[in-house]
């Protein structure tokens, strides 16, 4: 098992969000600890990191560790799930209702590790 946890930025302003993502027999789970994340509820902090978006990063030095855990995430199952999900987000005009869904699921998937 490997893990590692990054620090998203916090959009209020106030103390970094920690996503931590580990990796276990091919499988990724990913967690924040965010209102939302700590109800494995969808959170963009997850979605975006997981993502490789270096724009949410808290502390750019750790885009290396990233890196890292961003490779164990397009390796796993959840990858497909996700690069769709960021696809819809980019739409011109997205379907808010499918988001929500595909949000749901890819939430799903990382909390149980897919
Ligand atoms: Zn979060």
């Amino acid at each position: 098992m490997d893990q590692v946890t990054i620090l998203a930025k916090n959009e209020t302003g106030d103390k970094p969000f920690n996503v931590t993502f580990i990796h276990d027999n091919g499988k990724v789970k990913v967690t924040c600890n965010c209102p939302q994340g700590r109800k494995n509820e969808p959170c963009e902090h997850k979605f975006r990191l997981a993502s490789n978006d270096l724009l949410m990063l808290d502390n750019p030095s750790q885009r290396g560790r990233l890196f890292e855990a961003h490779v164990w995430v397009i390796q796993s199952r959840v990858s497909d799930s996700l690069l769709e999900l960021m696809q819809m987000y980019v739409e011109e005009k997205p379907d808010i209702e499918a988001i929500r869904k595909l949000e749901g699921k890819v939430a799903q998937m990382m909390k149980e590790g897919s």
